[in-house]
Formats: structure tokens, sequence, C-alpha cells
């Protein structure tokens, strides 16, 4: 089994490693949060061993893009922060468990056998967004709406799964850029704009209700006509 390790630090890094290829586990190392992401998403590991504190994308974060991606690994977040909020906090990203800093690595193994027992059993659920005839599908990755197919690119899909998950709320544009490119706001930039008028072409052009709708001022929102 492959097991993706997300850890900046290089002395818990080696201790982990080590201590798992000697268990017989395969081990990838992400040392901050966005090659972290990147490697999740591929989603080719059995389990997820995630540190909180990271650079670039925490691992609170971090699980709750993974998990609004569809993607059902188990996580065991690893951590020295040890209180009940800080255990919530894991919980509500999408965490399965969660060991505190330090640990024996005896209970880690026991805690990386009980997540990936439970989730070999798992049944791999569908995950569809729906907006009044419009839907997305995360797990093929296709969009239709009514019984047409919609072709979008990569940007395109992430930007409507965004909207989708959003239903009824106004996104502003620096929300947009963040949560899709990545990117802090310029406001020399007009991406978002762009991408929304592709997505009207797709989606809303050749249909009579519009389901993209903008706040003037404001931002953009997707929502049943
Ligand atoms: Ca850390």
């Amino acid at each position: 089994m492959r097991i993706l390790l997300v850890e900046d630090e290089p002395q818990v890094v080696e201790f982990l490693k080590k201590g798992l290829n000697e268990k017989g586990y395969e081990t990838e190392v992400a040392y901050d949060g966005h090659m972290g992401e990147r490697l999740a998403l591929k989603g080719d590991f059995g389990l997820i061993i995630l540190d909180v504190i990271l650079p670039n994308i925490n691992g609170y974060e971090l699980c709750k893009r993974i998990r609004e991606k569809g993607i059902q690994v188990p996580v065991l977040m690893l951590t020295a922060l040890g209180t009940t909020d800080d255990k919530v906090s894991g919980f509500d990203a999408g965490a399965d468990d969660y060991l505190v800093k330090p640990f024996e690595f005896a209970e880690l193994l026991a805690r990386i056998k009980a997540l990936t027992k439970r989730s070999s059993g798992l049944i791999q659920t569908s995950k569809v967004l729906i907006v009044a005839d419009l839907t997305l599908d995360l797990n093929k990755k296709s969009a239709t709406r009514r019984d047409k197919r919609i072709e979008l690119t990569g940007k395109e899909f992430e930007l409507l799964e965004f909207l989708m998950n959003n239903i009824g709320r106004v996104l502003s544009r620096v929300e947009i850029a963040e949560k899709v490119w990545d990117i802090t706001f310029d406001t020399g930039t007009n991406v978002v704009d762009v991408y929304i008028s592709i997505l009207r072409k797709k989606i809303d052009r050749d249909f009579e209700e519009k389901l993209i709708q903008t706040k003037f001022g404001l931002g953009y929102y997707i929502d049943e006509p």
C-alpha cells in the first residue's frame, strides 16, 4: 500500500519514512501544502498522513480541498496541536483520525491498520452536484444539461464545481480567483469574468432558463431559475 506523507519537518519525515518502509508501506513525501494537494489529487494512495501546520496550505484546508474533489482516501491528521477544538477542526475538514505529536510509532501503526481496514470495505460513493437540470459528476468529470453533454476544460470544471457547491451564494471575484486559480486577486486580471462568460456560453446560451447569475458589483452565483 502507498502512503502519502505531507509533513514539512525533515526529522519527522525521515523517522516516519524509515519506520513505514520497514513495515512494507511505500511512501511518497510532500513537504508543503501545494505539493501535498497535487499528489493527493492523483488519488493513487491508500492513506494520507497529514500534518496540520504546513507551508502554503495548512492541513485542514488541504483535507477540505481533497474531500471537495470527491477523494475518499482515509486521512490521518498528525499534529502538535491537541486541543478538542483542533480535533473538531480536523474532523470537520474530513479527516478520519487524529494523532497528537509526540506519538509512539506503534500507536501510529495501529491507527493506520484500523483506518485502512475500514476503508477497504468501503464502497466508493458517487459524488454528483445538481442545480435544476444541470448535473456535474465529480467522479466521471462530466457535465450535462438536460440530455446535452457539455465539454469543459479543467478550470471551467473547477469553476462550475465551486459555483455548484455554493448554490445560491454570491461569490466574489476574489474568492473565485483564490479558490479556482489559487491566486491572490490582482485587479489587472479579468480571468474570472472571462471564464464566467465561457461557462455561460456552454451552459446557459442554448437554454431559456439561465442558471449563472451576476450580482452587480459583488460577484457571481448559480441558482435554480
Ligand atoms: Ca509542520
